[in-house]
């Protein structure tokens, strides 16, 4: 079932009577629990059009490393294997979408779209609907419930968002069948495509920058094994471990949401279904509802939500006021990016996420909150925060890594008691670590897999 609300017109153009229905696949980088592939079939079978299915890799996307581009192929890879079985053809090109998109739009009926929520996916967007002569069409697939649907304004925080949410959630959590396509494409074009993505792959693989031990492999496959592993293993102490950087206790979902090679609607079903108590599933939801779609609520209202002018009055201010503090430690960009503080457990946070490209949760918020203290300049440490997270993590570049970073600063928190550089912003200490976990455990084991990396010992 695809809802109305999850539709929304891009431009004002005719539907024309050509070749195909072309669906422009982005942000939702997979073929189940897709809304926009699924309304691409409906559209194509009722006007009797093959359809076709174009992604567009753009080389120069910005902060993308190797490492993001080989997580995002893998799963390409798949997503095309799966559609050429569901006979419908799927091409891979590279360059710039609003040209790419604009030849393909001449033989095509309408163009579909998936939802970005980012600026550059957001400017794409823009200019293809100027530029094509047919309709453009946007299907929401990202969201569980259409942000528009849960609210007109930017939210507070969780406590406002979530019961607006909550009225809400039953209209769409709903599982989406997929349907087959009538005119069935068995030209086998998509094999130049697929050979082209192995190529790609084998060659980022050779000059990758970054270090990459499959700790995490792309794609909806291994998203759903990850999935399964959660469940099975450790979804039953979610809530009691969930903060623990020294345990294995997270879904590990993130860099598959953030690339759509998951639906937040098929996870939820599949934790739902679990036989888990009540409280834990609510602390996940939590996480992947609530505080998700309010990332995308930050991002779609607050049109400075990747830089520090986004935060709140009240959090600049104090942040300012508090800006010539005298600070104990003060480290500069590179000397962060190398993990080279005094303190070891932000530095095993930063080796973690130059490692594994992914962070504990936990750590992010520390790793966070110490970069302001140890910086000059809140604004400079707003924008080397987000460097660092956008360029290490997998799922960096995403709403949550907007709303991740403005967190540290006081967005979608409240005032604490003043402090010194902090202002009234919460603070985090390694007392705080050292009283909750074993800590050490987390320095010790990110240590040996950091000493381990080839790439450490040139
Ligand atoms: C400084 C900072 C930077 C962050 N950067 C990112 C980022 O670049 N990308 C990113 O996806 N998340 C980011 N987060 C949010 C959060 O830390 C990660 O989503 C989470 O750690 C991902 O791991 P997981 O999927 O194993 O989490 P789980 O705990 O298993 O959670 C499941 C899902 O819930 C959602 N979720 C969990 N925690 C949060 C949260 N605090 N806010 C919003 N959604 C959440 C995510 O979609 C996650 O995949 C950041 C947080 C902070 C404080």
């Amino acid at each position: 079932m695809i809802q109305n609300t999850r539709i929304k017109l891009l431009n004002q153009k005719n539907v024309q009577n050509r070749e195909f229905v072309l669906y422009w696949m982005q942000s939702s980088q997979r073929t189940y629990f897709n809304h926009a592939l699924e309304y691409s079939i409906q559209i194509s079978n009722k006007l009797n059009k093959f359809l076709k299915v174009c992604f567009v890799l753009n080389k120069n996307y910005p902060e993308a490393q190797n490492r993001h581009f080989l997580f995002m192929l893998e799963g390409l890879y798949e997503v095309q294997k799966e559609l050429a079985q569901r006979k419908i053809q799927m091409t891979l090109e590279i360059g710039i979408p609003s040209k790419i998109i604009k030849k393909f739009s001449q033989k095509s009926c309408l163009v579909v779209t998936d939802r970005g929520y980012t600026k550059t996916i957001n400017s794409w967007k823009k200019e293809v609907g100027i530029k094509i002569d047919c309709r453009l069409v946007q299907v929401e697939t990202e969201a569980i419930v259409p942000i528009e649907e849960v609210s007109n304004k930017e939210e507070y925080g969780a406590y406002t968002i979530r019961p607006k949410i909550k009225k809400l959630l039953g209209n769409y959590l709903h599982p989406l069948n997929p349907s087959d396509i009538k005119k069935k494409d068995t030209t086998g074009n998509s094999f130049e495509s697929l050979k082209k993505t192995k190529h790609i792959i084998d060659n980022l693989k050779s000059v990758s920058t970054l270090p990459r031990k499959d700790f995490f492999k792309g794609g909806s496959h291994a998203a759903k094994t990850e999935l399964k592993r959660f469940l099975e293993t450790k979804a039953k102490n979610y809530s009691l471990d969930k903060n623990n950087p020294s345990l294995d206790a997270l879904s590990n979902m993130s860099p598959y949401l953030h690339f759509g090679q998951i639906s937040p609607i098929e996870i939820t079903l599949e934790v739902l279904k679990k036989e888990i108590s009540d409280e834990t599933k609510e602390s996940y939801l939590e996480e992947l509802i609530i505080r998700r779609e309010l990332s995308f609520n930050f991002v779609f209202f607050n049109k400075s939500y990747d830089n520090f002018d986004c935060l709140p009055k009240w959090c600049k201010d104090t942040l300012m006021k508090h800006k010539k503090d005298k600070r104990n430690h003060i480290y500069s960009l590179e000397e962060l990016e190398l993990a080279k503080t005094h303190d070891p457990y932000w530095n095993a946070a930063q080796k973690e996420m130059i490692i594994k490209g992914k962070m504990h949760g936990y750590m992010r918020m520390y790793w966070g909150k110490k970069i302001i203290e140890w910086t000059k300049d809140p604004e400079v440490a707003f924008c080397n925060t987000l460097y660092l997270n956008n360029k290490y993590q997998l799922d960096g570049r995403d709403p949550n890594s907007y709303s991740g970073v403005a967190w540290c600063y006081g967005k979608h928190d409240r005032p604490w008691k003043e402090r010194n550089i902090f202002g009234k912003i919460r603070y985090m200490n390694e007392n705080g670590l050292r009283r909750k976990f074993d800590i050490e455990t987390y320095v010790n084991k990110t240590e040996i897999l950091y000493a381990n990396l080839s790439f450490n010992k040139k």
